[in-house]
């Protein structure tokens, strides 16, 4: 058989890979791995650059949802409208994405031993620790295709939308409370814009407004289902330790032969005027303001010398082979391993500064 005839044989073939390389063309910024079960068959909807208008819907969640409230289990049946975990990007040669068995069900995980045994930089600290993402169900109005479409699976960094919409939420002092913006028959629509590109995307505007439709009709109502069903949220130790070793022989390679090809960045843990995020906490004067602001003293934390006694390690499990560093390190034997990483702490504890340094470029929108 000629090569030609070959090639005509897979023709099929070929269009199929033409036609998912143009389903994936909007995906930039989105790693090729995912947190949902393959084939899952439930609708996605991929936010794209302009103004938006959703109505989150809740749902009955099912047995496997993280740990909420004081790190207790959530009830199957417990009405939800928001699955908000922690994910390890970006791991392995398939840049695959795992739920955090530590972070979100307090089991091991390798990634997590292998950050708190390991002296790691802010880029490399960055790159392994996990991100917070949330994923909803939403009935998209701004769009009547999409709208037309009903529910739709939405996932998002928790910083683009949860954090802005929860603190809107909150009335004023004297109404206390919380608006019910998922509530079916009192809920809000949410309006808000998303704009920017790959390293430098921005949600911002988010408001509420009345809904088109009140109360949800019934017939979304009947499209829910228990998101925790469509996402993987229990990859096993192997598995997530598999990828993540697989990681280290990568960028090895990348790094000598590809000498151009920089190891992939989270790009929304970017900080928004350019300092180091991380590193460069509450150093400039629009850091009182800024969306990142907990995530990055979070990561200045995690990266500064212990200024309290640190609590006891937690027990673990007889380690099995633990993931490699990514290059050729120095034997670590001699060194002590560090102790479990601190609880979060609460927001005043800053570092002091005397004063803060000029900008170094403005934030563009
Ligand atoms: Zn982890």
């Amino acid at each position: 058989m000629s090569l030609r005839d070959r090639m005509k044989k897979q023709k099929k073939q070929l269009a199929d890979r033409h036609r998912e390389s143009y389903d994936r063309k909007d995906e930039k910024g989105i790693s090729f791995g995912s947190i949902f079960v393959p084939g899952h068959g439930k609708p996605n909807w991929f936010c794209k650059n302009g103004t938006h208008e959703i109505d989150v819907i809740p749902w009955l969640c099912g047995p496997d949802m993280p740990l909420g409230k004081n790190e207790m289990p959530v009830p199957e049946g417990t009405l939800e409208y928001v699955f908000d975990c922690w994910v390890h990007r970006n791991v392995g040669a398939g840049n695959d994405l795992f739920l955090c068995p530590q972070r979100n069900y307090k089991k091991p995980c390798p990634i997590c031993e292998y950050i708190k045994n390991t002296d790691l930089t802010t880029d490399e600290y960055k790159e392994v620790a996990p991100k917070r993402r949330c994923v909803y169900l939403v009935w998209v109005h701004s769009d009547p295709k999409m709208e037309e479409k009903g529910l739709l699976v939405w996932e998002v960094a928790h910083f683009f939308f949860e954090k802005n919409v929860s603190e809107i939420s909150r009335r004023s002092d004297d109404r206390g409370g919380i608006i019910p913006w998922t509530d079916l028959d009192e809920g809000r629509s949410v309006v808000f814009t998303r704009e920017g590109d790959k390293g430098n995307v921005s949600f911002y505007g988010h408001r509420f407004e009345d809904r088109r439709v009140q109360p949800v009709p019934d017939e979304i109502v009947e499209q829910t289902f228990a998101l925790d069903s469509i996402i993987k949220c229990h990859p096993t130790y192997e598995e997530i330790e598999e990828a993540f070793t697989g990681r280290a022989g990568r960028t090895e390679r990348s790094e000598k032969t590809e000498g151009s090809s920089p190891a992939p960045v989270d790009d929304e843990m970017a900080c928004p005027v350019n300092g180091k995020f991380g590193e460069d906490f509450n150093q400039y004067n629009e850091c009182d303001d800024c969306e990142l602001f907990d995530d990055c003293q979070y990561e200045f934390d995690q990266l500064s010398p212990a200024k309290e006694p640190e609590p006891e390690p937690e027990p673990e499990p007889e380690p099995t082979q633990r993931p490699t560093r990514r290059t050729a390190a120095p034997d670590r034997s001699a060194r002590p391993a560090r102790t479990a990483r601190p609880a979060r702490p609460a927001r005043p504890a800053r570092p002091a500064r005397t004063e803060k340094r000029p900008l170094p470029r403005r934030r563009q929108r």
